[in-house]
């Protein structure tokens, strides 16, 4: 491999869309956490799916990996390069466009590089919504979230990423197109493309463009934030709200020690004193024009609760927002105290409380001077494990984690992916058949693995 990779990428994309220089490659290096780094061959950003095919192309011929990176906001480093110099990082920010949307179908085709705020904007500008929402909006794009399969906070109601998706297409590392854009909601005339790509990791196929499922855009909502003893009252109190509301749209876990590291950081008071244990957000929504009715549902649900020991409501649209940020800041907050381990784990209802239980003693002994902080979408049984202060090549407090998930039922992967930061633990959730076989896809559609080696196996 040569400049004539360089020369050919060059004249495929044009000479401002080829990036080599150290420092414009540097933002496509380095991952979201600052935990996966590595230095590419150069960064293209084609600005079709046809300039998207040559480059494929050119990269297989001359034996050169590819890597497709969207908003670069994963957190398992499986879309930044790896090695010492010889992968090219094909960047998807360019086919950002955004269709019109379909009033009558309630649909949108959309660019695989458009973020996810974006599409958000236009959705709601036209009254409708996307069905997935998560904090990293105004970076993640369509593209990486059907790819990682994204998850995030509204996924009780609508679902994840491949239940919006209605088709999509995508480039091999060959060049060929698969699927179509735009799609029929019915078409069982064989495989069904979304659902073999979504939370591929960009291992199979290139996503170029995706024709989205929208979801009515409901403006009024009333957000809780409840303080509770522990969690197994939080998911009593759960199962509550679950029956008796049916304008549920989420439901988020947080622990004190997690809400007091990112009221630290993001400098705003603590919405409940203490802070209590444990902390439940609930969000309603609904059409305009009932959030008085969202308020009185929820009040009169936790008003006289034997388990809530504290509550902060927002029914107005600023005060929502603001008690969100006690949620949605965790991340950042985290990575602002240290480089963190970050595991993103399901476990069975039932088995939720034993492993917060479980996971804090192993860590302790394990790892004393580490520190823990859980938080999640508790709703999906989605836990996120994060760990600061271990060294950062030692996985092994990791490893002790995922095995004490998979031996309470759980999976080593909700919502974020294998990556490069798993891909040793696999064989915990997934038979050696189920391996074998998601290699023989793999290599069906790239048979000399050029298209992003090394992540999921
Ligand atoms: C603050 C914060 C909050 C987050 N919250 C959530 C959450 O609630 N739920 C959740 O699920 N995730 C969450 N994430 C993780 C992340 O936002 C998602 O994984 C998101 O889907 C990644 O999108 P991206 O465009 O940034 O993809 P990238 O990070 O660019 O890529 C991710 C993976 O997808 C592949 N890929 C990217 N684009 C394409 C494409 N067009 N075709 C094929 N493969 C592609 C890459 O090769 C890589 O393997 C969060 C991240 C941050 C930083």
């Amino acid at each position: 491999m040569g400049d004539d990779l360089i020369e050919r990428l060059r004249a495929a994309v044009g000479p401002q869309h080829l990036l080599v220089d150290p420092d414009l490659r540097a933002p496509y290096e380095t991952d979201w956490t600052g935990r996966w780094s590595g230095r590419a061959r150069a960064v293209v950003r084609p600005a079709d799916a046809h300039q998207l095919a040559d480059v494929l192309r050119i990269c297989l011929a001359a034996g050169a990996p590819a890597i497709a990176q969207g908003g670069n906001t994963g957190l398992v480093g499986g879309g930044v390069p790896r090695g010492g110099g010889s992968e090219v990082v094909v960047s998807l920010a360019r086919l950002d466009g955004i269709g019109p949307v379909d009033g009558s179908s309630g649909d949108v085709v959309v660019g695989a590089g458009a973020t996810l705020a974006r599409v958000q904007e236009a959705a709601r500008a036209a009254g409708w919504d996307v069905g997935v929402d998560l904090a990293a909006r105004d970076s993640a794009t369509i593209g990486g979230m059907v790819a990682t399969n994204a998850g995030g906070v509204h996924v009780l109601r609508y679902g994840g990423m491949v239940e919006q998706v209605i088709g999509l297409e995508a480039v091999t590392m060959a060049g060929e197109v698969l699927g179509r854009v735009p799609a029929l909601r019915k078409d069982n005339s064989g495989y069904h493309w979304p659902a073999l790509l979504a939370g591929s990791e960009g291992t199979l196929a290139v996503v170029t463009r995706i024709h989205l499922k929208l979801v009515p855009h409901l403006p009024d909502r009333v957000v809780a934030l409840l303080g509770l003893p522990d969690l197994d009252a939080l998911l009593a109190v759960a199962g509550r709200l679950r029956r008796g509301l049916p304008s549920l749209r989420a439901l988020e876990v947080m622990f004190a020690d997690g809400v007091t590291l990112t009221h630290e950081y993001n400098r705003l008071p603590l919405p409940l004193p203490g802070p209590p244990p444990v902390v439940l957000l609930v969000e309603v929504a609904d059409a305009a024009g009932t959030r008085s009715r969202l308020f009185d549902a929820l009040g009169a649900l936790v008003a006289d609760d034997p388990d809530v020991l504290a509550t902060a409501v927002a029914d107005d649209e600023l005060g929502a927002r603001r008690l969100w940020r006690t949620r949605e800041d965790h991340t950042e907050a985290i990575n602002a105290a240290g480089i963190p381990h970050k595991l993103d784990v399901t476990l069975p209802t039932a088995n939720l409380a034993p492993f917060a239980d479980e996971v804090r003693a192993l860590v302790t002994s394990l790892a004393p001077a580490a520190r823990l902080v859980l938080f999640g979408h508790v709703g999906d049984g989605n836990l996120h494990v994060n760990l600061l202060g271990l060294v950062p090549d030692d996985d092994s407090v990791d490893h002790a984690v995922l095995d004490l998930v998979a031996r309470l039922g759980g999976s080593i992967s909700a919502e974020h992916g294998i990556g490069v930061a798993k891909r040793a633990d696999l064989p915990l959730t997934r038979t050696g058949a189920e391996i074998a076989t998601m290699r023989a896809i793999k290599a069906a559609l790239d048979p000399t693995g050029r298209l992003n080696p090394g992540v999921i196996f």
